[in-house]
């Protein structure tokens, strides 16, 4: 079998941003139902803090990363809808992106249209696929419809402002919350209604004063410990809490009874792996956000870069809540 040098991060323990380190590896030739990809860049996510602290845990070493973007070299027998040279993004499980030249499940990538740049395509599709299953797949009773109130937490990240414009454009009166006036500033500029900087004011409260009592129908909690209890009150009679990450540390067990006297709600924690189970979900949902995007509607801000070799800083700024929207890895 050929093999094909590349640089790639790897964790060899669970720990801080100096685990990562910059390795040279050799990739081979893909299996079956795999193809091989060159990275143009790649994307950064929370994800892969989680990964790197062992909050969730994989096997160690680990190759980081779980989205890219660029041009496929190698396709196996089995692969139908992809050949070489085919311009691509992903988001994939296992995770590995953080390299020149991966090799990876051929049913979680995409054709890239040309319209869509690799950097844009290393941006969106983790955190573009996220925000289309929040908003289209993850419905509370009676689906959501336009004029319906939703919370959205850490909306001036990545999948943060995504979710504020698509938001908009279904029709929802998004409020945001930010850790900061300016990130405030920027939710409010990309289609949040109303934003809440969380780190002076109360959320909760002026949640209730914006919806005049009555709550929203769906809290999008990607914070998790910090916002837990107040989101839950956060909501209206029969709301969904949509629970989908842990920025400020896990949520602590509760007790199912404490949901009834909050209005019957109800309580989903999702992941979008198994959104993108298969091939045909994956498509579909990034056709809807390939088309959302090229329409206009979402536009995909990169507000930082940083080569490969430097993503030590990458995470700080990650972790250290200095980054707004996207955040690549460039080659
Ligand atoms: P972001 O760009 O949104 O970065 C995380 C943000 O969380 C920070 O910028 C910060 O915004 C906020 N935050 C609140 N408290 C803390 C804290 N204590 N430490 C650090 N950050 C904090 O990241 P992503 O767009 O990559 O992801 C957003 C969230 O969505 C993450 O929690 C991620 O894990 C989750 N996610 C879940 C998926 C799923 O399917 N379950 C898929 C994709 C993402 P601020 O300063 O404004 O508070």
């Amino acid at each position: 079998m050929s093999m094909h040098p590349s640089r790639a991060i790897h964790i060899e323990q669970f720990g801080g941003p100096e685990q990562l380190k910059l390795v040279h590896v050799q990739v081979g030739e893909p299996g079956p139902a795999e193809v091989r990809i060159r990275h143009h860049a790649v994307g950064l996510n929370f994800i892969d803090v989680y990964q790197r602290t062992g909050l969730y845990p994989n096997p160690l070493p680990l190759q980081l990363g779980m989205e890219g973007a660029g041009i496929v070299e190698a396709v196996g027998a089995e692969v139908q809808h992809l050949q070489a040279g085919d311009r691509v993004a992903y988001a994939s499980n296992p995770p590995g992106s953080y390299c020149d030249l991966r090799v990876l499940p051929a049913k979680c990538v995409c054709r890239l249209p040309d319209a869509i740049t690799f950097e844009t395509g290393a941006a969106m599709m983790l955190k573009g696929l996220t925000a289309q299953y929040l908003l289209k797949r993850t419905l509370p009773q009676g689906g959501l419809n336009p004029g319906d109130f939703v919370l959205f937490h850490a909306a001036a990240g990545g999948v943060g402002l995504i979710a504020c414009q698509w938001a908009k454009a279904l029709g929802l009166r998004l409020i945001g919350t930010a850790g900061s006036d300016a990130k405030c500033e920027l939710a409010l500029a990309h289609g949040a209604e109303h934003a809440i900087n969380y780190a002076k004011d109360d959320f909760l409260a002026r949640v209730k004063e914006i919806t005049a009592g009555k709550g929203v129908k769906v809290v999008y909690d990607s914070v998790g410990k910090d916002t837990w209890d107040k989101s839950l009150d956060c909501l209206a009679p029969f709301g969904l809490m949509a629970s989908f990450g842990n920025a400020s540390g896990p949520v602590a067990p509760f007790a199912p009874g404490i949901l009834g006297p909050k209005g019957s709600v109800y309580v989903t924690r999702q992941t979008l792996f198994t959104h993108i189970a298969t091939r045909e979900s994956t498509q579909s949902m990034a056709d809807d956000l390939f088309s959302v995007v090229m329409s206009g509607q979402v536009q995909i801000r990169i507000d930082q870069r940083y080569p490969l070799e430097r993503v030590q800083q990458a995470h700080q700024a990650l972790e250290a809540r200095q980054t707004t929207g996207c955040t690549v890895l460039t080659l």
